[in-house]
């Protein structure tokens, strides 16, 4: 217990000095944690259980729909508000406690960044290297076989 107290120190002052906002429309990142003071005076402020100063969570509005990734993504950034700031195992494993990230089937936005993954790659269409046959990438991993002819895949 005494671990967990030293690890969350902000946890107190959430209450005060939290803000949470939307994030503006072009920013790609789901979420992030703002602090006013520099990483070496947060650290000290965090090792002697001194005030933060003023924090702001930021979500990107795509969540508003998404209400799994959302509520993981708030628990991600509360986190880190709290006092956790690095991206160790004991953030991660408190995050997937609390509040899971969904299944990519169960998350439209999941499915919406997958899909613009797949739509930056160079080429979205599978050729077959026996036949010739072209189809349209629908997942990232190769297929096994030819729908057409049904050889081994070989691009
Ligand atoms: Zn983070
Ligand atoms: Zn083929």
């Amino acid at each position: 217990m005494r671990k967990d107290k030293l690890e969350a120190p902000f946890l107190k002052y959430l209450d005060k000095e939290l803000t949470l906002e939307w994030l503006p429309d072009d920013e790609s990142r789901l979420g992030l944690t703002r602090f006013e003071l520099e990483a070496n005076e947060l650290y000290r402020r965090r090792r002697l259980n001194a005030p933060p100063g003023k924090i702001t969570i930021g979500l990107n509005s795509i969540l508003v729909d998404d209400n799994k990734l959302l509520q993981h993504t708030l628990a991600h950034e509360i986190l880190h508000a709290a006092g956790l700031l690095d991206h160790d195992g004991i953030h991660s494993k408190i995050v997937r406690k609390v509040a899971p990230p969904p299944k990519l089937k169960e998350s439209i936005v999941l499915k919406k960044i997958r899909q613009e993954v797949l739509a930056g790659l160079p080429e979205r269409q599978w050729i077959c290297g026996s036949c010739g046959f072209t189809w349209e990438r629908k997942r990232v991993t190769r297929p096994t076989r030819c729908p057409k002819c049904a050889k081994p895949f070989k691009a």
